[in-house]
């Protein structure tokens, strides 16, 4: 995983609405269609410097079996029944996953929707060896894992490993991921934010969790010979990817319609859905209301295919999700709202006017 700097919090923002705020705040808006792209172009790549003075051109560019293994990745979570969908396409400009196979420069991906600060030339996902070979689809599964918004197991705080840190150190220094002291720490030793974490039991069988040989553990004694994860989606897996994308059925949409204000009844967390099919063209705002921190997603229906139109996140922030938008006649929009955190004293409700 790429280094991200923490979110920080203002005084303003109780610990409580910071936790609320850290579940939920990488993950996507559920119904989202994912397109990813795989680098295909001569010039899709990188120089690498060695240390005597020579350099080398090493390309992004994957196999046509490599790519086989991470479409079926793709397959194999969006077939737990989740309401995200995946959709490849060749070009980069419509991607917000992008992918590249650049051998020796490991396997990673940026968190959720972080990679939609990532630059249209960059990749957000790498594969670093061989994906061929057998039980590499899982190395694939827990790339998509982190883009899904799921953040490393074996740094839950509640595993409570203590690491033999040296060892692991010099582990992970060796080949094929031939990491810095930094990015072992980053990715392995350094505990993660117990809000970020999926609840509060370790799974050692999460698809996010590594494998670890035997040397490298202290404790739990009975890791002392290391960890190998069961392959594939663990059961726990499967629950938490539908408890943020759960399927989506056409009974989750209300009709949102002009000065009609809609209470959102909903948990923290969750998220609802709308249908918007204006009377007019004309401008129109879209606001949410109450003391509480939204994501709120606007969709246009495109022959059949949700495009993404505007979004925004108060999250942390004194002010509420809003925007103005010019809608046309005879078009039809999806609004998504998902729900950080709400004010025990009050309802969150949305307007369009
Ligand atoms: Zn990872």
């Amino acid at each position: 995983m790429p280094v991200v700097p923490v979110r920080k919090f203002p005084p303003s923002v109780n610990p409580n609405r910071a936790s609320l705020i850290l579940r939920s705040d990488k993950k996507w808006a559920n119904g989202t269609i994912l397109h990813y792209y795989f680098f295909d172009k001569s010039t899709d790549g990188e120089q690498v410097f060695f240390n005597d003075g020579t350099s080398t051109f090493v390309s992004w560019s994957g196999t046509e079996d490599e790519k086989n293994v991470v479409r079926k990745a793709f397959e194999t979570w969006k077939k737990v029944g989740i309401g995200l969908e995946f959709k490849e396409v060749d070009n980069r400009d419509e991607a917000e996953i992008r992918i590249g196979f650049m051998k020796g420069d490991g396997a990673w991906s940026y968190v959720g929707r972080d990679i939609l600060s990532i630059g249209r030339n960059k990749r957000t996902m790498n594969f670093g060896w061989d994906l061929t070979r057998s039980g590499e689809i899982d190395t694939a599964l827990h790339e998509i894992g982190h883009t899904l918004g799921f953040p490393h197991e074996h740094q839950n705080p509640n595993a409570g490993i203590v690491w033999d840190e040296e060892a692991v150190i010099n582990e992970l220094a060796k080949p094929p991921n031939n990491w810095s002291r930094e990015t072992t720490i980053h990715n392995i030793i350094r505990k993660i934010d117990p809000d970020s974490v999926q609840g509060s039991n370790w799974d050692p069988d999460s698809i996010m969790h590594y494998p670890f040989g035997p040397g490298l553990i202290i404790s739990p004694e009975e890791f002392q010979d290391g960890i190998l994860p069961k392959p594939g989606l663990s059961a726990r897996d499967k629950a938490w990817v539908k408890n943020f994308y759960a399927p989506l059925k056409k009974t989750d949409y209300t009709a949102l319609k002009p000065f009609e204000s809609i209470p959102l009844e909903i948990e923290e967390g969750q998220q609802r859905n709308f249908t918007i099919t204006p009377g007019a063209t004309r401008k129109y705002d879209i606001r949410t209301f109450g003391i509480s921190d939204t994501v709120m997603v606007l969709f246009e229906d495109v022959h059949g295919e949700l495009r993404y139109r505007t979004g925004d996140d108060d999250s942390g922030e004194d002010y509420n999700a809003s925007f103005r938008i010019k809608l046309y006649k005879g078009r039809k929009y999806v609004l998504r709202i998902r729900l950080y955190y709400r004010d025990r004293a009050g309802e969150t409700a949305v307007m369009i006017w």
